[in-house]
């Protein structure tokens, strides 16, 4: 079955109103913690996710791996969208 990530709790941690970069720390229901940054376009105000990390203070909870992996990134999307929700962003 598909890894369905779920967001408990959404922090922002910087917001740059220059460039419109802004970062986003959440905690996932499953204990992983992942570092989201967004670009925010200064014309339209659109919203785009650029990149996930993972914070390695948990192990994947898909691969398992406690260090470097890149299996978030395909989540990108519906974690970026509940985190955006959460820190009402
Ligand atoms: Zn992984």
């Amino acid at each position: 079955m598909a890894y369905q990530p779920k967001v408990v709790e959404a922090e922002v941690v910087s917001d740059n109103p220059k460039n419109g970069l802004f970062e986003i720390n959440v905690v996932l229901q499953d204990r992983n913690h992942c570092r989201l940054i967004f670009e925010r376009d200064l014309n339209t105000g659109a919203i785009t996710p650029t990149h996930i990390n993972r914070l390695y203070k948990e192990p994947c909870s898909i691969c398992k791996k406690d260090f470097l992996c890149n299996c978030m990134t395909a989540y990108l999307q519906p974690i970026a969208d509940q985190a955006l929700a959460i820190a009402g962003k």
